[in-house]
């Protein structure tokens, strides 16, 4: 009998002070997982714009023109960020302006 209540009191001072981590860690979660939704709400808007700015000149280049894949050497036209012949993914384009590059995804 005296074990059980032993048992129950150590169950309880347990929970005591596991509750407030456990919550801790629930809030961090939900926090970072907001944050990286949120960025992964503002790069899909600035890649489903018709333009994109250079970093370095401001000038608005096309997200859509004729690109050459540096995969496959293939040339294509449509939205930069995956080529149509093997379908690797862009990372970057030449700014058409200065020629930096251009991160597509952040
Ligand atoms: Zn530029
Ligand atoms: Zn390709």
């Amino acid at each position: 009998m005296e074990q059980r209540a032993l048992r129950a009191a150590i169950f309880a001072i347990k929970a005591v002070i596991l509750a407030p981590l456990f919550a801790a860690y629930a809030l961090w979660c939900a926090l970072s997982g907001w944050l990286r939704l949120s960025g992964r709400i503002q790069g899909a808007k600035r890649l489903l714009a018709p333009t994109i700015s250079c970093p370095s000149c401001g000038r608005e280049n096309a997200l859509a023109g004729r690109w050459r894949c540096a995969s496959c050497q293939a040339r294509y036209q449509g939205y930069v960020g995956r080529c149509s012949h093997c379908g690797a993914g862009a990372t970057f384009f030449p700014c058409e302006a200065c020629g930096i590059s251009i991160r597509l995804v952040l």
